[in-house]
């Protein structure tokens, strides 16, 4: 928001990613996609920056966001995403702008960094990363015999026995997968995104893994928000993709919910 520009430090840099930090963190990613628009554009040409730009089609990012439920004034909502993308396109043009050709439209104006944050907020997909942590441990592990191994498992066994089972979770990462994001949500989800390791790893791309076995013409769905989550929580934050999710596990958990509401309403009546 405007009164927050005042408490931003001087520094350019410092000053994007203080802003975005205190309202979107999208923000930081769209600046890395439209660095990464530049650079396409200036190794390959229009032809590169036309081929970069077609992964962020769509929307503005103040038409893109869905209306929150608490939200009454809808087009005073808007207004104040679209106050805010200006504000963070004027703290990024002066650190990219010097960086773009002559001839590139892509930061005189907000709308372009605005249709790359719209896509962030559209399609950017959940992606498990595995553990730097684990990748580690097991650097450790496969030092050959010997005194260097020995001083280095001195400092690292007391940290492995801390950490238990928990020195393999694994990361939570986010990014734009056009295709990936094309997959619909369920709570009970059948795929999950994953990274790409080691000898696997191209591009950053990610794979969608099947957790289960599928039936023949079933859907292949991932799930949008953490589905540990209690079913009134995890409908709550489904809501902010602009949908009521009526999966199956969410109709099974919400009839149970009702179910011992009424018991406990029927329990309470005959006690009095
Ligand atoms: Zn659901």
């Amino acid at each position: 928001m405007a009164t927050t520009l005042e408490e931003l430090p001087a520094e350019p840099f410092a000053r994007f990613v203080a802003h975005a930090n205190a309202t979107n963190e999208i923000f930081l990613m769209a600046a890395k996609a439209v660095a990464y628009v530049l650079c396409r554009l200036e190794t390959e040409g229009t032809e590169g920056y036309k081929s970069a730009m077609a992964h962020f089609e769509g929307p503005l990012w103040w038409d893109a966001v869905a209306t929150p439920d608490d939200v009454t004034d809808e087009a005073a909502f808007r207004r104040t995403l679209r106050e805010l993308l200006t504000e963070s396109w004027t703290l990024l043009k002066p650190l990219l702008a010097p960086h773009a050709p002559a001839q590139c439209a892509l930061l005189d104006t907000p709308a372009p960094y605005a249709i790359i944050v719209g896509a962030f907020e559209r399609r950017n997909c959940a992606v498990q990363v595995a553990s730097p942590v684990e990748a580690y441990f097991l650097a450790v592990d496969a030092m050959p015999e010997g005194d260097a191994k020995d001083g280095v498992t001195k400092v690292t066994a007391p940290l492995l026995d801390a950490l238990d089972a928990a020195y393999s979770t694994p990361c939570d990462g986010t990014g734009i997968f056009p295709m990936q994001a094309t997959l619909n949500h369920s709570c009970e989800p059948n795929v999950t995104l994953l990274k790409e390791e080691g000898a696997e790893e191209r591009d950053g791309r990610v794979v969608a893994r099947l957790m289960r076995d599928v039936a023949a013409g079933e859907e292949l769905c991932n799930a949008y928000v953490d589905i540990s989550l209690p079913v009134r929580r995890r409908r709550r934050e489904l809501r902010e993709y602009g949908f009521e999710c009526d999966c199956a596990r969410c109709e099974r958990e919400l009839k149970a919910a009702d179910e011992k509401k009424a018991t406990k309403a029927d329990g309470k009546r005959r006690l009095k």
